[in-house]
C-alpha cells in the first residue's frame, strides 16, 4: 500500500516561525518520501471565524503562499482546498450518526474551551470539529498524519471512527498512523510557550530582513540577567528555543556561553538574526516569484483540489456500497 500523508492548516492567519519549526519543515522533508495531502482548512476556520468569510479568502491565497515560500513543491505535494470536496462535509454527517456527544465533550480542545465558555454556548459546528478532522483524515485513506501531542486525542478519534465504520459495514477505511513531531512548540517573543499570532508574539515568514531584526530585539531573554557575565538560564529564554529550532549546530555552544556568561544577549540575538536571514531569504525569493503570479497560484490550488476531488468521490462510492447507500 502507499503511504500516504495527510496534513495541512486551519486558513485563519498568515503562517510565522512557530508553524515552520513545528510542521512545514516537517511536510517539505516528507513530500521528499511520501505522496502528501496538504490540506487549506477554510471550513474549519469558520468555526471561529464564521462571521468573517472574507478574511478566510484573502487568508487562503497567503497561507498558499507560505507553502510554496517554504519549499511545498505543488509537483509532489497536493494543496487542496477543503470547502471545495463536498465528499469531507458529506463524511463528517455520515461519521456524526455514530459519535457520541458525550465522546465529543471529552476531547481536551473542545474540554478547555468548554471550561470559558461552557457546552451550552458552544457551537455544533466546534463541537463536532474532531468529527470533521477523521473526515479529511479518512477521505483520502491517509496512513500517516503528522502531530504534535496535543493533537493525538484527534487522531485517536479519527483511528476510533475507522474501526467502528469497517467493523459496522465494510473494511474500507484505512486506520492512519500518527507521526509524532520531534519539534515541539516554538516559544512566542514574549516568552509565552506558544508563538501565535493572536497573542501578537510571532514573527511572520513573510517579515522583511528589518522586521525580523526589531522583532528579536524585542524579544525577552532571562530576566535575572542584568551584565553579560551574569550566569543565565536558556531554557527560560525564548532567544535559545530560536537558536535550538534554526541553529542546531550552534545551540549547545550557546548554552555553554549563556550559562558561563561568556556571551551578551545582544550578541546571542544577533547570531540568531542572521540565521533566521539565511533560512528567510530563499523563502522571500520563492514568495515574490509565486505573489507576482496569481495565476499560476490559482492554478497549483485547483490542479491539486481537482485531484483531492477525484480520490474523495473514489472512496465516497466505496463508503456508499459499503452503506448500501448507493441507490442508482
Ligand atoms: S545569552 Fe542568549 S540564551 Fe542567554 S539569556 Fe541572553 S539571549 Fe537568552
Amino acid at each position: 500500500m502507499t503511504e500516504r500523508v495527510l496534513t495541512g492548516d486551519r486558513v485563519t492567519g498568515k503562517l510565522h516561525l512557530g508553524h515552520y519549526a513545528g510542521s512545514l519543515q516537517n511536510r517539505v522533508a516528507l513530500q521528499e518520501q511520501y505522496e502528501t495531502f496538504v490540506l487549506l482548512a477554510d471550513v474549519q476556520a469558520l468555526t471561529t471565524h464564521f462571521e468573517q468569510p472574507g478574511l478566510i479568502r484573502s487568508h487562503l491565497r497567503e497561507i498558499a503562499l507560505d507553502y510554496l515560500a517554504a519549499g511545498i513543491d505543488p509537483g509532489r505535494s497536493t494543496i487542496f482546498v477543503q470547502s471545495m470536496i463536498p465528499e469531507i462535509a458529506e463524511l463528517t454527517v455520515f461519521y456524526s450518526m455514530f459519535v457520541t456527544v458525550n465522546v465529543l465533550r471529552h476531547n481536551p480542545t473542545v474540554k478547555a474551551e468548554s471550561k470559558t465558555g461552557g457546552l451550552d454556548d458552544m457551537y455544533y459546528g466546534f463541537l463536532g470539529y474532531p468529527v470533521s478532522q477523521a473526515a479529511d483524515i479518512t477521505f483520502c485513506k491517509a496512513t500517516i498524519v503528522p502531530v504534535g501531542e496535543d493533537q493525538l486525542p484527534h487522531l485517536e478519534l479519527a483511528r476510533k471512527i475507522v474501526r467502528r465504520f469497517n467493523e459496522l459495514y465494510r473494511p474500507v477505511l484505512v486506520e492512519p498512523a500518527a507521526l509524532i513531531s520531534e519539534t515541539s512548540r516554538l516559544a512566542g517573543i514574549d516568552g509565552h510557550i506558544k508563538m501565535s499570532k493572536s497573542r501578537g508574539n510571532s514573527i511572520a515568514l513573510d517579515s522583511s530582513p528589518e522586521e525580523v531584526a526589531v522583532q528579536i530585539k524585542k524579544a525577552v531573554t532571562d530576566p535575572e540577567r542584568i551584565r553579560k557575565s551574569d550566569p543565565g538560564h536558556p531554557d527560560i529564554c525564548p532567544i535559545y528555543a530560536y537558536h535550538r529550532a534554526f541553529r542546531k549546530d550552534g545551540s549547545l555552544e550557546i548554552r555553554e556561553a549563556c550559562e558561563q556568561g561568556r556571551i551578551g544577549c545582544s550578541a546571542c540575538k544577533g547570531l540568531i538574526i542572521s540565521a533566521l536571514e539565511q533560512l528567510l531569504e530563499p523563502m522571500r525569493q520563492r514568495r515574490t516569484y509565486y505573489a507576482a503570479r496569481p495565476a499560476l497560484v490559482d492554478d497549483i490550488l485547483m490542479s491539486g483540489t481537482r485531484r483531492a476531488r477525484e480520490v474523495a468521490q473514489s472512496t465516497m462510492q466505496e463508503i456508499r456500497e459499503a452503506m448500501s447507500l448507493d441507490y442508482f
